[in-house]
């Protein structure tokens, strides 16, 4: 099922108004970009949108690598988030997919003087996009692009053929998720998410340069194992050998939130059970995000949800 209403280029339409021509440009050759935003349903019915500004912030920067143009701002793009929220009575917790896709009919392949569209979608997503409990992974055969040849900063449509090739190998190996090295050997990432890893009291994850999409739970993260855990984070290159050898690891994203590592190529990690600072981190971003806890009050908007009285029949 998904929500009814979309926002299409500023209006509120329904799914049937809002239909891509099966020649699009952006539809053939994957030319576009995406976001990923979660709504959660707070005390009291109303939902708060997680990181909406920095998800937005980072819309416009791939749109600007891409060459592609966005003519909505930031705070028009939230507001947007808020009516399809209201429009679409949404009562629990959602995922909102902004898209900015080349829309026009046109054989030619390149990014600019072509006509564009502006979507957010709504879609019901509960926790369990990756199973919250920990996920055993496998290093993938499959390297994550080099940002030379398809620019990873830039979430662009087309950029994640890799990624969907990697997690079907890794679920027909029998594994639920792929890390992907890049180019130069170095761990990049999972598929939708991010990596972090702990030794003793520090933690590591990859930085930028190493063709990350540069992830807004990735920076969450780094602020709260600050905060909650009062332990170190570099970003700094790590190599595949560090993966067996961590003590903790675990991944992080929009819809995936925070999930534990526990095994990385049939190799327990740890103990082999879910990091107990991973979960700590992951109650944390959920209460943060259900506006439960005070700290980071800023990463949240929140959208009042009308009380809406139950239809009336009158026939
Ligand atoms: N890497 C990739 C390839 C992704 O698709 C995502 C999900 N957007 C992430 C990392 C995590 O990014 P974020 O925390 O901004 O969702």
């Amino acid at each position: 099922m998904q929500y009814p209403y979309v926002f299409l280029d500023g209006s509120l339409v329904t799914l049937d108004e809002a239909r891509l021509s099966i020649h699009a440009n952006g539809l053939q050759y994957g030319v576009g970009t995406f976001e990923g935003i979660r709504a959660f349903r707070c005390a009291g019915g109303n939902l708060a949108l997680l990181a909406a500004r920095a998800h937005f912030e980072r819309m416009h920067r791939s749109a600007a690598i891409l060459g592609l143009s966005l003519s909505y701002s930031v705070e028009d793009l939230i507001l947007g988030c808020q009516r399809l929220l209201q429009k679409n009575e949404v009562q629990d917790d959602a995922y909102l997919r902004p898209l900015l896709v080349l829309s026009e009919e046109s054989l030619q392949v390149r990014t600019h003087g072509h006509r564009s569209r502006l979507s957010i979608a709504a879609t019901p997503l509960g926790l369990n996009y990756i199973d919250p409990k920990g996920v055993r992974c496998m290093v993938s055969t499959w390297r994550r692009n080099i940002d030379c040849a398809l620019p990873n900063r830039a979430k662009a449509t087309g950029g994640y053929l890799g990624p969907a090739l990697a997690k079907t190998e890794a679920l027909e190996c029998g594994f639920d998720e792929a890390i992907m090295l890049n180019v130069d050997g170095h761990v990049a990432e999972a598929t939708t998410s991010n990596v972090f890893l702990r030794f003793g009291n520090t933690w590591i994850t990859p930085p930028p340069q190493d063709d990350i999409l540069e992830g807004i739970t990735r920076a969450e993260m780094m602020t709260l194992i600050d905060e909650v855990l009062g332990q170190k984070v570099l970003e700094r290159s790590v190599d595949r050998s560090e993966l067996y050898a961590a003590d903790e690891m675990f991944l992080c994203g929009t819809a995936a939130m925070v999930v534990p590592v526990t095994a990385i190529d049939r190799r327990p990690v740890g103990a082999g059970r879910p990091g107990e600072r991973s979960l700590e981190l992951q109650q944390t971003l959920l209460a943060i995000a259900r506006r439960e806890n005070s700290r980071h009050e800023d990463w949240t908007t929140v959208v009042t949800m009308a009380v809406v009285p139950h239809a009336r029949s009158f026939h």
